[in-house]
């Protein structure tokens, strides 16, 4: 195997990896092999890893993996942004210094979309990462308690532990930021930030320019490696792989470009996804362990004023009848794609 397969198989594997620490975790990819590998890694190994460091090191190299996974895993740090900075910065560098004979035929208006794309990952990271998401202050309580009303269904009048105050609707306290934050979305380890009602814009921004730079380096990498006159499939993937090896920094950034431009993408998809279905990233873990409460015939359905409210079986009042399915359950916060949409563009 020549260096750039060795090279190729590295990329992939380090893609695949980051998509199933990333992903593994959802509702979705509970049952798949995704769900399974992200449990493998997260769970199992490191569950092997510590009987087999009781046995050889009686527990002593348990308790350094626990204090750097405790850093690494449940504490605010900048590691993955720095990450993300060098990858970015990486292949900026190399595409302008290597990538001369490219950027020697640009005019004007190509230069300027080179700047813009370059610059506004940085931009759109730095607004993301110092927004505010839309922290549960004692000043701001009250507004933030009228925003949206509780479901009782996934939101329920309930005292945030650590802030000593009733929860709005829709918010979650994040232990890494320490704080309840307004229609909480995810903690974010990529922007090092809580997404949340006021900031998901940003986070977007975020995604949408980095995906950019992403397909910029695709397309514009990919087109001078095409030195085929036939654009059939099998002769384009030849001409490029002629390429990558030819000219190896550019390579590096067109396959760091196709592959993590994958991952951008499905994320975008997946959040798109929950704005068209009136969710947070949060709402979705709830509605999911919801379903299958449903499936387990364990949730009832009443009315009162005309709301419609569910309770578990051992709580239902006389009048509740048995949800069969989640397609009876109504979302009041869906109000339509483009409302939810306008929604994050104007909290
Ligand atoms: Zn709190
Ligand atoms: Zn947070």
């Amino acid at each position: 195997m020549n260096f750039f397969y060795k090279y190729l198989l590295f990329v992939a594997i380090v893609s695949a990896f980051v998509f199933i620490l990333l992903f593994g975790q959802l509702r979705i990819f509970r049952h798949t092999v995704i769900g399974k590998l992200n449990r493998l890694f997260l769970l199992w190994l490191p569950k092997k890893l510590s009987q087999l460091d009781n046995k050889l090191l009686h527990g002593k190299g348990y308790v350094f993996y626990r204090i750097s996974s405790n850093y690494v895993f449940f504490q605010k740090h900048s590691l993955v942004v720095l990450f993300y900075l060098c990858i970015v910065s990486f292949c900026i560098f190399n595409f302008l210094y290597h990538g001369r004979t490219i950027t020697n035929q640009y005019h004007k208006l190509d230069w300027l979309l080179l700047v813009t794309s370059a610059v506004l990952p940085y931009v759109s990271l730095y607004i993301a990462i110092y927004s505010d998401p839309g922290v549960v202050t004692q000043e701001n309580w009250q507004e933030a308690s009228t925003a949206y009303p509780y479901d009782y269904k996934i939101f329920f009048p309930r005292t945030c532990e650590t802030c000593k105050f009733l929860k709005p609707a829709r918010s979650k306290h994040c232990r890494l930021c320490n704080c309840c934050v307004q229609k909480f979305d995810h903690h974010c380890i990529w922007i090092n930030n809580c997404v949340g009602r006021n900031n998901i814009r940003y986070f977007f921004l975020f995604l949408l320019s980095t995906l950019q730079i992403q397909l910029y380096g695709v397309f514009c990498i990919g087109f001078h490696f095409n030195r085929v006159r036939d654009s059939t499939l099998k002769s384009l993937l030849v001409s490029w792989w002629a390429a990558i090896t030819a000219e190896r920094q550019l390579g590096s950034v067109f396959l760091i470009s196709v592959f993590s431009s994958v991952i951008v993408f499905s994320f975008l998809c997946y959040e798109f996804y929950l704005v068209y279905a009136g969710y947070t990233t949060n709402e979705s873990e709830k509605w999911a362990d919801l379903n299958e409460l449903i499936l387990q015939s364990k949730v009832y359905m009443h009315y009162r004023n005309g709301v419609q409210m569910l309770t578990l079986q051992e709580d239902a009042p006389a009048d509740a009848t048995l949800t069969y399915s989640l397609g009876q359950v109504h979302n009041i916060y869906d109000r339509g794609f483009w409302n939810n949409f306008k929604s994050i563009c104007f909290p």
